[in-house]
């Protein structure tokens, strides 16, 4: 898959807000912060780690991992 995210990426990556660490979601294409629970979109397997850009978790939504 072209648009997979680099794995060495991900491990450097952290949320930009708690400089936590993210739960990949590969079947979504999303970056999840537990923390914060927001989940930063991948455009392209490039994460888009931006307040602004991130989603919102659903309150009922859990995330695994
Ligand atoms: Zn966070």
């Amino acid at each position: 898959m072209s648009t997979a995210v680099d794995p060495r990426l991900l491990e450097i990556l952290v949320c930009p807000l708690c400089k936590g660490a993210l739960v990949y979601r590969k079947e979504a294409g999303e970056l999840i912060c537990k923390a914060d629970r927001l989940a930063y979109p991948i455009k392209d397997g490039i994460p888009v780690m931006l307040e602004d850009d991130a989603r919102k978790l659903d309150p009922a939504e859990e995330v695994a991992g």
